[in-house]
């Protein structure tokens, strides 16, 4: 696919670059200051900052390219609408890492028979939000809002712990993302799937999986 990468001198973006021309792709990457011409492309990839993140995906969509956005923190809701009015799709996951999802999966099989919950989210300091898009989501398939703790220390990825307290017990469930090249294969595997995908906004891996 000809793709463009926005933030392709991230953290992110430096690992994904070159996975994804490995993969067979064409990349233009798109740094700050730079501008965003993305006409004729298969898709863009954003992982930016939620502060230029939401104006980088709407100015994709408006040139007609389908978006893949690893960015957290965005309002996606406006651009899944404009998304689903041009006929695009807007594939976000909050976490492109597999076994997040997995994760993710079995607190929420956990939560019916424990309900008490509570997440503890782990990221570098870098991380400008908080909490983290995937402890939002676990937030929401738990359910009963379990509170969320969020810790930011240099020498830290993505972590995150899901506890599970019970009369004498506790459940941990953790996941622990220890360099950036986990979340290659779900980019690569949202970017397959993408012309099976509606129009608008679909989130999370589990979608296409
Ligand atoms: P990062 O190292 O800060 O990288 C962001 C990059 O975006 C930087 O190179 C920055 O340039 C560039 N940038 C800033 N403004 C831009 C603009 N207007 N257009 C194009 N590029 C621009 O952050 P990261 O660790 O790679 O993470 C990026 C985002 O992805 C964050 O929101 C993070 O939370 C998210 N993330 C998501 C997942 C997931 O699985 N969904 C996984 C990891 C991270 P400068 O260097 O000049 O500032």
């Amino acid at each position: 696919m000809k793709l463009a990468l926005l933030g392709d001198r991230g953290k992110v973006g430096r690992v994904l670059a070159p996975a994804l021309e490995a993969a067979g792709h064409d990349v233009r990457g798109i740094g700050r200051g730079e501008a965003i011409d993305v006409e004729g492309l298969d898709a863009a990839i954003d992982f930016t900052t939620p502060e230029v993140g939401e104006g980088n995906v709407r100015a994709c969509l408006e040139q007609g390219v389908h978006c893949v956005v690893g960015t957290t923190g965005l309002d996606l809701a406006p651009l899944g609408s404009l998304a689903q009015e041009r006929g695009l799709v807007l594939f976000h996951a909050p976490n492109f890492a597999l076994g997040a999802v997995l994760m993710m999966r079995f607190a929420q099989e956990a939560a019916a028979h424990m309900p008490r919950a509570e997440i503890v989210e782990l990221h570098n300091e870098a991380k400008r939000d908080a909490p983290s898009g995937t402890a939002k989501a676990t937030a929401s398939l738990v359910g009963g809002d379990p509170a969320i703790h969020s810790v930011r220390l240099p020498g830290l990825v993505a972590h995150q712990e899901v506890l599970f307290g019970g009369e004498g017990q506790l459940l941990t469930i953790r996941h622990d993302t220890y360099s950036r090249e986990a979340f290659v294969p779900g980019v690569l595997l949202a970017l397959e799937k993408l012309p099976q995908l509606p129009p608008g906004l679909t989130v999370g891996l589990d979608a296409v999986l």
